[in-house]
Protein backbone atom coordinates (compact mmCIF):
# COMPACT_ATOMS: atom_id res chain seq x y z
CA UNK A 1 0.00 0.00 0.00
CA UNK A 2 1.11 3.56 -0.67
CA UNK A 3 -0.19 5.00 1.99
CA UNK A 4 -0.40 8.99 0.51
CA UNK A 5 -1.62 8.54 -3.23
CA UNK A 6 -5.48 9.56 -3.87
CA UNK A 7 -7.18 9.27 -7.08
CA UNK A 8 -9.66 12.10 -7.55
CA UNK A 9 -11.86 12.16 -10.55
CA UNK A 10 -13.47 15.76 -11.70
CA UNK A 11 -16.82 14.90 -13.86
CA UNK A 12 -18.09 17.68 -16.47
CA UNK A 13 -19.56 19.73 -14.56
CA UNK A 14 -16.77 19.98 -12.30
CA UNK A 15 -14.98 21.46 -15.32
CA UNK A 16 -18.10 23.35 -17.35
CA UNK A 17 -16.36 27.01 -17.37
CA UNK A 18 -13.25 29.04 -16.61
CA UNK A 19 -15.09 29.59 -12.89
CA UNK A 20 -15.25 25.96 -12.77
CA UNK A 21 -11.93 24.88 -13.05
CA UNK A 22 -10.94 27.94 -10.70
CA UNK A 23 -13.05 25.82 -8.18
CA UNK A 24 -10.94 22.53 -9.15
CA UNK A 25 -8.02 24.63 -8.43
CA UNK A 26 -9.01 25.94 -4.87
CA UNK A 27 -9.58 22.54 -4.31
CA UNK A 28 -6.42 20.81 -5.19
CA UNK A 29 -4.58 24.01 -3.22
CA UNK A 30 -5.82 21.81 0.13
CA UNK A 31 -4.19 18.51 -1.34
CA UNK A 32 -0.40 19.98 -2.01
CA UNK A 33 1.09 17.65 0.02
CA UNK A 34 -0.20 14.87 -1.18
CA UNK A 35 0.31 12.74 -4.15
CA UNK A 36 -2.71 12.97 -6.63
CA UNK A 37 -3.57 11.74 -9.94
CA UNK A 38 -6.52 13.70 -11.12
CA UNK A 39 -8.79 12.34 -13.84
CA UNK A 40 -10.66 14.69 -15.76
CA UNK A 41 -14.08 13.84 -17.77
CA UNK A 42 -14.81 16.21 -21.17
CA UNK A 43 -16.16 19.73 -19.98
CA UNK A 44 -19.65 20.38 -19.45
CA UNK A 45 -21.48 18.79 -21.96
CA UNK A 46 -18.97 18.15 -24.86
CA UNK A 47 -18.91 14.69 -25.23
CA UNK A 48 -22.47 14.96 -26.30
CA UNK A 49 -21.92 17.95 -28.71
CA UNK A 50 -19.13 15.85 -30.21
CA UNK A 51 -21.55 13.02 -30.51
CA UNK A 52 -22.95 15.45 -32.76
CA UNK A 53 -20.00 16.38 -35.03
CA UNK A 54 -20.08 12.45 -35.73
CA UNK A 55 -23.72 12.62 -36.59
CA UNK A 56 -23.48 14.82 -38.76
CA UNK A 57 -20.21 13.20 -40.25
CA UNK A 58 -21.73 10.39 -40.59
CA UNK A 59 -24.68 11.74 -42.48
CA UNK A 60 -22.26 12.84 -44.99
CA UNK A 61 -23.16 16.37 -43.88
CA UNK A 62 -19.51 17.94 -44.15
CA UNK A 63 -20.12 22.03 -43.73
CA UNK A 64 -22.65 21.16 -40.24
CA UNK A 65 -19.83 19.10 -39.11
CA UNK A 66 -17.05 22.00 -39.11
CA UNK A 67 -19.85 24.31 -37.96
CA UNK A 68 -20.31 22.45 -34.97
CA UNK A 69 -16.98 21.76 -34.44
CA UNK A 70 -15.91 25.17 -34.71
CA UNK A 71 -18.28 25.79 -32.21
CA UNK A 72 -16.74 23.36 -29.85
CA UNK A 73 -13.46 25.06 -30.45
CA UNK A 74 -14.44 28.59 -29.19
CA UNK A 75 -16.16 27.16 -26.26
CA UNK A 76 -13.36 25.76 -25.29
CA UNK A 77 -11.11 28.96 -26.79
CA UNK A 78 -13.50 31.29 -24.51
CA UNK A 79 -12.83 29.19 -21.46
CA UNK A 80 -8.84 30.02 -22.63
CA UNK A 81 -8.99 33.33 -22.83
CA UNK A 82 -11.09 33.98 -19.33
CA UNK A 83 -8.22 31.08 -17.72
CA UNK A 84 -5.03 32.71 -19.56
CA UNK A 85 -5.72 35.71 -21.25
CA UNK A 86 -4.63 35.82 -24.66
CA UNK A 87 -1.02 34.93 -25.05
CA UNK A 88 -0.70 31.17 -24.03
CA UNK A 89 0.67 28.14 -25.46
CA UNK A 90 -2.48 26.49 -24.81
CA UNK A 91 -4.13 27.52 -28.05
CA UNK A 92 -1.43 25.96 -30.30
CA UNK A 93 -2.01 22.89 -27.82
CA UNK A 94 -5.76 22.65 -28.41
CA UNK A 95 -5.72 23.12 -32.20
CA UNK A 96 -3.49 20.18 -32.37
CA UNK A 97 -5.67 18.14 -30.31
CA UNK A 98 -8.98 19.40 -32.10
CA UNK A 99 -6.83 18.89 -35.84
CA UNK A 100 -7.28 15.42 -35.24
CA UNK A 101 -11.15 15.90 -35.91
CA UNK A 102 -11.34 17.66 -38.86
CA UNK A 103 -8.72 15.38 -40.35
CA UNK A 104 -11.58 12.45 -40.52
CA UNK A 105 -14.62 15.26 -41.31
CA UNK A 106 -12.91 16.21 -44.19
CA UNK A 107 -13.12 12.81 -45.58
CA UNK A 108 -15.69 10.63 -46.14
CA UNK A 109 -16.54 7.70 -43.33
CA UNK A 110 -15.38 4.55 -44.66
CA UNK A 111 -14.46 3.03 -41.21
CA UNK A 112 -17.10 1.54 -38.71
CA UNK A 113 -19.03 3.94 -36.98
CA UNK A 114 -18.31 2.80 -33.66
CA UNK A 115 -14.50 3.42 -34.10
CA UNK A 116 -14.86 6.71 -35.64
CA UNK A 117 -16.70 7.70 -32.62
CA UNK A 118 -13.84 6.85 -30.31
CA UNK A 119 -11.51 8.74 -32.45
CA UNK A 120 -13.73 12.06 -32.50
CA UNK A 121 -14.93 11.81 -28.84
CA UNK A 122 -12.42 10.92 -27.41
CA UNK A 123 -10.73 14.29 -28.24
CA UNK A 124 -13.24 15.96 -25.28
CA UNK A 125 -11.10 14.66 -22.70
CA UNK A 126 -8.02 15.26 -24.07
CA UNK A 127 -9.15 19.03 -24.23
CA UNK A 128 -10.29 19.34 -20.92
CA UNK A 129 -6.76 17.47 -19.16
CA UNK A 130 -4.62 20.13 -21.29
CA UNK A 131 -6.64 23.21 -20.46
CA UNK A 132 -6.55 22.03 -16.88
CA UNK A 133 -3.28 20.47 -16.40
CA UNK A 134 -1.98 24.10 -17.90
CA UNK A 135 -4.29 25.96 -15.35
CA UNK A 136 -2.59 24.39 -12.41
CA UNK A 137 0.70 24.83 -13.61
CA UNK A 138 -0.37 28.78 -14.62
CA UNK A 139 -1.56 29.09 -10.87
CA UNK A 140 2.08 27.39 -9.74
CA UNK A 141 0.29 24.27 -8.30
CA UNK A 142 2.89 21.62 -10.52
CA UNK A 143 0.94 19.30 -12.76
CA UNK A 144 1.97 16.97 -15.24
CA UNK A 145 -0.19 15.96 -18.02
CA UNK A 146 -0.53 12.62 -18.53
CA UNK A 147 -2.01 10.35 -21.88
CA UNK A 148 -4.34 7.88 -20.22
CA UNK A 149 -3.81 5.87 -23.27
CA UNK A 150 -0.83 5.15 -22.52
CA UNK A 151 -1.84 3.75 -19.77
CA UNK A 152 -5.12 2.31 -20.13
CA UNK A 153 -5.02 -0.74 -22.79
CA UNK A 154 -8.17 -2.75 -23.88
CA UNK A 155 -9.50 -4.76 -26.53
CA UNK A 156 -10.89 -3.04 -29.64
CA UNK A 157 -14.47 -3.08 -28.51
CA UNK A 158 -14.97 0.62 -29.47
CA UNK A 159 -17.24 2.47 -27.45
CA UNK A 160 -17.71 -0.08 -25.00
CA UNK A 161 -13.87 -1.05 -24.53
CA UNK A 162 -12.89 -3.73 -21.90
CA UNK A 163 -9.56 -3.34 -20.22
CA UNK A 164 -6.67 -5.57 -20.47
CA UNK A 165 -5.87 -5.98 -16.93
CA UNK A 166 -2.18 -7.54 -17.49
CA UNK A 167 -1.11 -5.20 -19.71
CA UNK A 168 -2.59 -2.17 -17.85
CA UNK A 169 -0.63 -2.50 -15.13
CA UNK A 170 2.92 -3.09 -16.51
CA UNK A 171 2.09 0.06 -18.00
CA UNK A 172 1.29 1.97 -14.89
CA UNK A 173 4.15 0.27 -12.90
CA UNK A 174 6.22 1.16 -15.90
CA UNK A 175 5.14 4.90 -16.77
CA UNK A 176 3.27 6.09 -13.66
CA UNK A 177 4.58 4.89 -10.77
CA UNK A 178 8.28 6.53 -11.51
CA UNK A 179 6.12 10.21 -12.43
CA UNK A 180 4.86 9.72 -9.13
CA UNK A 181 7.79 9.98 -7.44
CA UNK A 182 8.46 12.86 -9.45
CA UNK A 183 6.84 16.07 -7.36
CA UNK A 184 3.44 17.60 -8.53
CA UNK A 185 0.06 16.33 -9.49
CA UNK A 186 -0.58 14.03 -12.62
CA UNK A 187 -3.61 14.82 -14.42
CA UNK A 188 -5.24 12.15 -17.05
CA UNK A 189 -8.44 11.88 -18.65
CA UNK A 190 -11.07 9.81 -18.03
CA UNK A 191 -12.99 7.37 -20.40
CA UNK A 192 -10.58 6.87 -23.29
CA UNK A 193 -7.71 4.09 -23.50
CA UNK A 194 -5.91 2.40 -26.59
CA UNK A 195 -6.03 -1.18 -28.40
CA UNK A 196 -3.17 -3.03 -29.08
CA UNK A 197 -3.51 -1.60 -32.58
CA UNK A 198 -2.61 1.87 -30.83
CA UNK A 199 -5.96 3.38 -31.65
CA UNK A 200 -8.49 4.84 -29.37
CA UNK A 201 -11.17 3.77 -27.67
CA UNK A 202 -13.75 4.42 -25.30
CA UNK A 203 -15.07 2.76 -22.09
CA UNK A 204 -18.53 3.48 -22.43
CA UNK A 205 -20.40 7.09 -21.66
CA UNK A 206 -19.64 8.09 -18.24
CA UNK A 207 -16.72 6.00 -18.38
CA UNK A 208 -14.32 8.55 -16.30
CA UNK A 209 -15.46 7.46 -12.79
CA UNK A 210 -14.14 3.78 -14.19
CA UNK A 211 -10.85 5.21 -15.58
CA UNK A 212 -10.22 6.39 -11.99
CA UNK A 213 -11.02 2.60 -10.74
CA UNK A 214 -8.47 1.14 -13.07
CA UNK A 215 -5.85 3.66 -11.72
CA UNK A 216 -6.80 3.22 -7.95
CA UNK A 217 -6.65 -0.34 -8.75
CA UNK A 218 -3.50 -0.18 -10.11
CA UNK A 219 -2.03 1.94 -7.89
CA UNK A 220 -2.87 0.90 -4.65
CA UNK A 221 -4.38 3.91 -3.84
CA UNK A 222 -5.13 4.55 -0.49
CA UNK A 223 -8.60 6.00 -1.51
CA UNK A 224 -10.55 7.48 -4.68
CA UNK A 225 -13.09 10.38 -4.82
CA UNK A 226 -15.57 11.30 -6.76
CA UNK A 227 -16.15 15.34 -6.83
CA UNK A 228 -20.01 15.99 -8.10
CA UNK A 229 -22.29 17.93 -7.65
CA UNK A 230 -24.32 16.69 -5.66
CA UNK A 231 -23.27 16.29 -1.94
CA UNK A 232 -22.67 12.51 -1.66
CA UNK A 233 -25.03 9.55 -3.05
CA UNK A 234 -28.62 9.84 -2.47
CA UNK A 235 -31.42 7.85 -1.91
CA UNK A 236 -33.00 8.83 -5.35
CA UNK A 237 -32.24 11.40 -8.39
CA UNK A 238 -33.77 14.46 -6.88
CA UNK A 239 -35.12 15.59 -9.90
CA UNK A 240 -37.36 13.18 -9.59
CA UNK A 241 -38.04 12.84 -6.24
CA UNK A 242 -39.13 14.87 -3.40
CA UNK A 243 -37.18 14.08 0.20
CA UNK A 244 -34.08 12.55 -0.84
CA UNK A 245 -31.37 12.11 1.43
CA UNK A 246 -27.81 11.62 1.41
CA UNK A 247 -26.75 8.40 2.55
CA UNK A 248 -23.20 8.73 4.86
CA UNK A 249 -21.73 5.07 3.85
CA UNK A 250 -22.82 2.67 1.71
CA UNK A 251 -21.50 -0.91 1.39
CA UNK A 252 -19.76 -1.68 -2.17
CA UNK A 253 -22.32 -4.43 -2.59
CA UNK A 254 -25.32 -1.72 -2.31
CA UNK A 255 -23.44 0.92 -4.54
CA UNK A 256 -22.97 -1.73 -7.04
CA UNK A 257 -26.69 -3.19 -6.86
CA UNK A 258 -27.97 0.28 -7.23
CA UNK A 259 -24.88 1.78 -10.11
CA UNK A 260 -25.88 -1.82 -12.08
CA UNK A 261 -29.75 -0.57 -11.97
CA UNK A 262 -29.53 3.11 -13.27
CA UNK A 263 -28.63 4.87 -10.18
CA UNK A 264 -26.58 7.29 -12.45
CA UNK A 265 -24.27 8.72 -9.85
CA UNK A 266 -21.40 6.48 -10.27
CA UNK A 267 -20.32 4.17 -12.90
CA UNK A 268 -21.43 0.83 -12.76
CA UNK A 269 -18.10 -0.38 -13.50
CA UNK A 270 -16.52 1.35 -11.13
CA UNK A 271 -16.96 -0.22 -7.91
CA UNK A 272 -15.83 -3.81 -8.51
CA UNK A 273 -12.02 -2.83 -8.56
CA UNK A 274 -12.16 -0.76 -5.54
CA UNK A 275 -13.50 -3.74 -3.70
CA UNK A 276 -11.40 -6.14 -4.57
CA UNK A 277 -8.60 -4.19 -3.05
CA UNK A 278 -10.83 -2.42 -0.20
CA UNK A 279 -10.22 1.12 -1.66
CA UNK A 280 -12.52 3.16 0.12
CA UNK A 281 -14.66 5.49 -2.32
CA UNK A 282 -15.78 8.97 -1.36
CA UNK A 283 -18.39 10.56 -3.35
CA UNK A 284 -17.71 14.33 -2.27
CA UNK A 285 -19.58 17.56 -3.41
CA UNK A 286 -17.06 20.16 -5.65
CA UNK A 287 -19.66 22.84 -4.41
CA UNK A 288 -19.24 22.44 -0.95
CA UNK A 289 -15.63 20.19 -0.25
CA UNK A 290 -15.92 20.51 3.33
CA UNK A 291 -19.00 18.49 3.48
CA UNK A 292 -19.53 14.72 4.46
CA UNK A 293 -20.15 13.18 1.40
CA UNK A 294 -20.83 9.77 0.87
CA UNK A 295 -17.95 7.14 1.99
CA UNK A 296 -18.35 3.45 0.26
CA UNK A 297 -16.42 0.80 1.82
CA UNK A 298 -17.45 -3.21 2.74
CA UNK A 299 -18.15 -2.78 6.75
CA UNK A 300 -21.77 -1.31 7.09
CA UNK A 301 -24.68 -2.06 8.58
CA UNK A 302 -27.62 -3.18 6.27
CA UNK A 303 -29.74 -0.84 7.66
CA UNK A 304 -30.66 1.27 4.38
CA UNK A 305 -33.61 3.50 3.73
CA UNK A 306 -35.52 2.45 0.41
CA UNK A 307 -33.56 3.83 -2.55
CA UNK A 308 -34.72 4.32 -6.06
CA UNK A 309 -33.10 4.01 -9.29
CA UNK A 310 -34.52 4.44 -12.78
CA UNK A 311 -33.49 3.91 -15.64
CA UNK A 312 -35.04 5.26 -19.00
CA UNK A 313 -35.07 4.37 -22.24
CA UNK A 314 -36.15 0.63 -22.05
CA UNK A 315 -37.69 -1.63 -24.34
CA UNK A 316 -39.65 -4.64 -23.63
CA UNK A 317 -39.28 -7.51 -26.45
CA UNK A 318 -41.93 -10.32 -25.92
CA UNK A 319 -40.33 -13.68 -27.99
CA UNK A 320 -42.40 -16.70 -28.64
CA UNK A 321 -41.54 -19.43 -31.12
CA UNK A 322 -43.53 -19.60 -34.86
CA UNK A 323 -44.39 -23.11 -34.14
CA UNK A 324 -46.07 -23.02 -30.74
CA UNK A 325 -43.45 -24.68 -28.92
CA UNK A 326 -42.24 -24.18 -25.57
CA UNK A 327 -39.14 -21.88 -25.24
CA UNK A 328 -36.89 -24.00 -24.47
CA UNK A 329 -33.07 -24.64 -23.48
CA UNK A 330 -31.70 -24.62 -27.46
CA UNK A 331 -33.99 -21.32 -28.15
CA UNK A 332 -32.87 -19.69 -25.60
CA UNK A 333 -29.30 -20.42 -26.70
CA UNK A 334 -29.97 -18.43 -29.98
CA UNK A 335 -32.06 -15.73 -28.49
CA UNK A 336 -28.52 -15.19 -25.96
CA UNK A 337 -26.28 -15.69 -29.10
CA UNK A 338 -28.25 -12.98 -31.00
CA UNK A 339 -28.39 -10.58 -27.82
CA UNK A 340 -24.57 -10.96 -27.78
CA UNK A 341 -24.25 -10.21 -31.05
CA UNK A 342 -25.91 -7.07 -31.50
CA UNK A 343 -24.81 -6.07 -27.78
CA UNK A 344 -28.33 -5.90 -26.35
CA UNK A 345 -28.10 -5.35 -22.29
CA UNK A 346 -30.69 -7.06 -20.68
CA UNK A 347 -31.78 -6.02 -17.67
CA UNK A 348 -34.38 -7.92 -16.44
CA UNK A 349 -36.07 -11.43 -17.74
CA UNK A 350 -39.11 -13.76 -17.74
CA UNK A 351 -39.51 -17.47 -19.06
CA UNK A 352 -42.88 -18.47 -19.12
CA UNK A 353 -44.09 -21.56 -20.96
CA UNK A 354 -44.64 -20.07 -24.72
CA UNK A 355 -43.09 -16.87 -24.29
CA UNK A 356 -39.66 -15.11 -23.23
CA UNK A 357 -39.43 -11.28 -22.51
CA UNK A 358 -36.73 -9.50 -21.64
CA UNK A 359 -36.65 -5.68 -20.88
CA UNK A 360 -33.03 -4.09 -22.46
CA UNK A 361 -31.64 -0.84 -22.75
CA UNK A 362 -32.83 1.04 -26.11
CA UNK A 363 -29.80 2.10 -27.25
CA UNK A 364 -29.26 3.01 -31.17
CA UNK A 365 -30.78 0.88 -33.66
CA UNK A 366 -29.41 -2.45 -31.80
CA UNK A 367 -33.34 -3.69 -30.50
CA UNK A 368 -33.70 -3.69 -34.43
CA UNK A 369 -30.96 -5.72 -35.25
CA UNK A 370 -31.55 -8.33 -32.36
CA UNK A 371 -35.21 -8.36 -33.58
CA UNK A 372 -34.26 -9.20 -37.07
CA UNK A 373 -31.64 -11.47 -36.33
CA UNK A 374 -34.43 -13.78 -34.52
CA UNK A 375 -37.12 -13.55 -36.65
CA UNK A 376 -37.31 -16.37 -38.67
CA UNK A 377 -37.82 -19.03 -35.22
CA UNK A 378 -39.43 -16.34 -33.23
CA UNK A 379 -42.74 -13.85 -33.12
CA UNK A 380 -41.77 -10.38 -31.34
CA UNK A 381 -43.26 -7.93 -29.83
CA UNK A 382 -41.85 -4.71 -28.75
CA UNK A 383 -42.84 -1.90 -26.71
CA UNK A 384 -40.30 1.05 -26.10
CA UNK A 385 -40.18 4.11 -24.23
CA UNK A 386 -40.55 2.10 -21.30
CA UNK A 387 -38.90 3.08 -17.55
CA UNK A 388 -36.97 0.22 -15.31
CA UNK A 389 -37.22 1.26 -11.76
CA UNK A 390 -35.40 -0.55 -9.15
CA UNK A 391 -36.36 -0.20 -5.68
CA UNK A 392 -33.66 -1.37 -2.63
CA UNK A 393 -35.00 -1.83 0.97
CA UNK A 394 -38.42 -1.02 -0.55
CA UNK A 395 -41.23 -0.27 2.22
CA UNK A 396 -45.35 -0.23 1.19
CA UNK A 397 -45.19 3.76 1.30
CA UNK A 398 -42.55 3.98 -1.38
CA UNK A 399 -43.63 0.93 -3.53
CA UNK A 400 -46.93 2.90 -4.11
CA UNK A 401 -46.00 5.79 -4.54
CA UNK A 402 -43.94 4.08 -7.60
CA UNK A 403 -46.93 2.30 -8.78
CA UNK A 404 -49.29 5.06 -8.43
CA UNK A 405 -50.45 6.30 -12.37
CA UNK A 406 -48.51 3.62 -14.30
CA UNK A 407 -49.29 0.45 -15.95
CA UNK A 408 -46.78 -1.97 -14.68
CA UNK A 409 -45.30 -4.67 -17.94
CA UNK A 410 -43.10 -7.05 -15.58
CA UNK A 411 -42.02 -7.24 -12.02
CA UNK A 412 -40.10 -9.36 -9.86
CA UNK A 413 -39.71 -9.19 -6.32
CA UNK A 414 -36.54 -10.55 -3.73
CA UNK A 415 -36.25 -10.26 -0.22
CA UNK A 416 -34.21 -6.91 -0.64
CA UNK A 417 -35.22 -5.23 -4.24
CA UNK A 418 -38.41 -4.82 -6.45
CA UNK A 419 -37.71 -4.56 -9.77
CA UNK A 420 -40.66 -3.17 -12.44
CA UNK A 421 -40.86 -2.05 -15.60
CA UNK A 422 -43.12 0.64 -15.98
CA UNK A 423 -45.15 3.16 -18.74
CA UNK A 424 -47.22 5.81 -18.05
CA UNK A 425 -50.72 4.81 -17.18
CA UNK A 426 -52.98 6.56 -19.62
CA UNK A 427 -54.90 9.63 -18.79
CA UNK A 428 -58.54 7.70 -18.07
CA UNK A 429 -57.21 4.47 -16.32
CA UNK A 430 -55.89 6.71 -13.73
CA UNK A 431 -59.48 8.20 -12.78
CA UNK A 432 -61.07 5.79 -10.11
N1 LIG B 1 -17.08 12.57 -21.14
C1 LIG B 1 -17.63 11.24 -21.12
C2 LIG B 1 -19.14 11.31 -21.09
O1 LIG B 1 -19.70 12.38 -20.99
C3 LIG B 1 -17.10 10.42 -19.99
C4 LIG B 1 -17.48 10.89 -18.61
O2 LIG B 1 -17.94 12.01 -18.44
O3 LIG B 1 -17.31 10.14 -17.66
O4 LIG B 1 -19.78 10.29 -21.19
MG1 LIG C 1 -19.71 12.91 -16.88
Amino acid sequence: MNPTLKVFKFGGASVKDADAIRNVANILQQYQEEKLVIVVSAMGKTTNALEEILKAHAKGKMEEAKTLLTKTKQAHYDICLNLFGEAHEIYDTLNDVFVEIEWVIEEEMIDPYDYVYDQIVSVGELASTKIVAAYLNHIGLKAHWQDARDLILTDNLYREAWVQWTETQENIDRILKPQLKQEGFVVTQGFIGSSSENFTTTLGREGSDYSAAILSFCLDAESMSIWKDVPGVLTADPRLFKNVTKLDRLSYREAIEMTYYGAKVIHPKTIKPLQNKSIPLYVKSFIDPEGSGTCIAADVDDLYPPMIAIEKDQALVRISTRDFSFVAEQHLKHIFEQAATHRLQINMMQNTAISFVICVNDIDDRVERFMEGIQEAYQTVLERGLELVTIRHYNKPTLKSLQDGKVILLDERSRNTVQMVTKTAPVLERIG
